[in-house]
């Protein structure tokens, strides 16, 4: 049977559209799931919405609308845009799906089976942006420094606790045998100081209201957060009734979460799964945030790039491809507009976009369309050959590990080591000096440096990676989300597919400039 691969971006904080930070974290996991799948695991990618916010139930009230209703029309929203940007998810979940209850409700009745939840009384600041108790030293200037416009609430009520403090030794030995549990190591690093502070126990319920799950055995509370949330990633997998799938896809390979969120994945969430007897995902992978022109994007700084504007820019693909190598997706960076522009020109529509260009322009043009079989054993095309497979090496080891931008480094190495080949080879003097033999080898080698180069992208630009392999006549043998083909190892092959004489297809530019912006931001 086909490997497996599960993996799951968190669900997303509830609002009428996505952001471009959100979609962020959504085309970096999805990159990974296109990736899995051309590699011939049976993948399965999870993505979705965390709609119990209070900030939801506020809104709705505000618009004299259900909760319900409300949510729906955002999800509705949420998922059009996922689509849009081509993210190939198998579910988006929603915390109101009925499945989900019964996975939310079974983990909290395991908790208690365990002796993990108790009675007690919570009182604290807290901040209703992100929906949590804040310590002395999260608040800053009487704020919660994430949230600076909104006023913290002083709450004391009686709800329901989780022990975590119990979990304390185990979450200790944890760590110490499986350091890579939490990546990268930046990030790991905060963990392990907030478990040296030592756990304390979090509280699992809210008194009253009728917007979230219903507390098992207790209606007057209702599930908070965290065993509401987190819990998806389990529904997702079929807990806690479809043994089947829940077997087949259970544990996680990898859950993508923002770094914002690491204390609940990497403390929170592995004790709930011991104290409910289930096993530990392998690994949960923080990503950094981007940043524009060195500020955190949000709404009250009122700089949010719309994820439309950026794709009436750049594309979907061009747009995918910029946050993806522009912005290190596990420390987050910075980026600027004319930088997009600059990165987009250079290296989409110049270096990349010119290669396949001229490579299938001058096939039609030089020989009517019919490239001769591979042979290509000049010296200047064995060194081509040997970086080819170097920097394919490279681009999986980056893969492997999300650094993404490193991977389309290695990208734009091959790239621009198959550019210095058409210079050195000049296509178009072989020709002028009617030597036909080596003309046609020297375009085959640039086609097969384009072919292979199309399958490195395709997790990044899969619109474009099928346009560039149709013009080469090699047309993608794997659908619109990188399933059933061949293995990506058999089609990274030099001369993999096996690439014989063929026809290729019109030259069509598959990535065209983009404009300097007159104002400068
Ligand atoms: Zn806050």
């Amino acid at each position: 049977m086909a490997d497996r691969f599960y993996l799951t971006t968190a669900i997303f904080y509830p609002s009428p559209s996505p952001p471009l930070h959100s979609l962020y974290e959504a085309i970096g996991a999805d990159a990974l799931a296109r990736y899995r799948r051309l590699s011939g695991a049976d993948t399965r990618f999870l993505t979705g919405m965390d709609e119990h916010s209070a900030q939801v139930e506020r809104q709705a009230a505000e618009l004299d609308t259900a909760p319900q209703e409300l949510i729906d029309g955002w999800a509705a929203a949420w998922r059009a845009a996922f689509d849009r940007f081509a993210i190939s998810y198998d579910r988006f979940i929603r915390t109101t799906d009925a499945d989900h209850v019964l996975a939310s409700v079974e983990m909290v009745r395991r908790a208690m089976a365990g002796g993990d939840i108790y009675k007690g009384t919570y009182s604290g600041w807290y901040c209703i942006g992100d929906n949590e108790f804040k310590t002395d030293a999260q608040i800053v200037d009487r704020r919660c420094p994430d949230h600076p416009t909104l006023e913290l609430q002083w709450l004391e009520e009686e709800n329901y606790f989780f022990r975590l403090s119990a979990y304390q030794k185990r979450l200790e030995a944890l760590y110490r045998d499986n350091p890579s549990f939490c990546e990268p190591e930046h990030f790991r690093r905060e963990v392990l100081g907030w478990l040296r502070e030592g756990l304390r126990d979090f509280s699992i319920s809210r008194a009253g209201g009728t917007w979230g799950i219903p507390f098992p055995d207790d209606p007057t509370h209702r599930i908070y957060v965290w065993f509401d949330a987190l819990t998806n990633y389990l529904t997702g997998a079929g807990f806690p009734d479809d043994a089947e799938a829940f077997a087949r896809w259970w544990p996680a390979d990898v859950h993508v979460i923002g770094m914002n969120i690491t204390r609940f994945h990497c403390l929170y969430w592995p004790a709930m799964l011991m104290s409910a007897g289930i096993e530990l995902p392998k690994q949960v992978f923080a990503h950094g945030f981007m940043t524009l022109r060195g500020e955190k994007m949000s709404k009250t700084r009122g700089n949010v790039v719309d994820p439309e504007d950026a794709i009436a820019q750049f594309g979907v693909d061009g747009t995918r491809y910029l946050v993806m190598r522009e912005i290190p997706y596990d420390r987050g960076g910075d980026m600027t507009e004319d930088g997009l522009v600059r990165r987009y020109n250079a290296e989409l529509a110049n270096d990349l976009g010119n290669l396949v260009n001229r490579t299938v322009s001058m096939t039609a043009r030089y020989l009517a369309s019919e490239l001769p079989t591979l042979a290509a054993d000049a010296p200047a095309d064995k060194e081509l050959q040997v970086t080819a497979a170097a920097l394919v090496a490279r681009y999986h080891e980056a893969m492997s590990g999300l650094h993404f931008d490193e991977a389309l480094a290695a990208v734009m190495e091959l790239t621009a080591a198959a550019n210095g080949y058409a210079e050195s080879q000049a296509p178009w003097t072989l020709e002028k000096r009617g030597e036909a033999g080596r003309l046609g080898q020297v375009l085959a080698v640039m086609a097969e440096t384009c072919r292979i180069l199309g399958h490195l992208v395709a997790p990044f630009t899969p619109t474009a990676a099928r346009a560039l392999h149709q013009q080469l006549g090699t047309p993608a043998p794997y659908d619109e989300r990188g399933a059933g083909g061949p293995a990506l190892a058999t089609l990274l092959e030099w001369g993999g597919g096996a690439p014989g004489p063929r026809t290729t297809g019109a030259a069509v530019p598959l990535f065209p400039r983009v404009e300097l912006p007159e104002t400068v931001g």
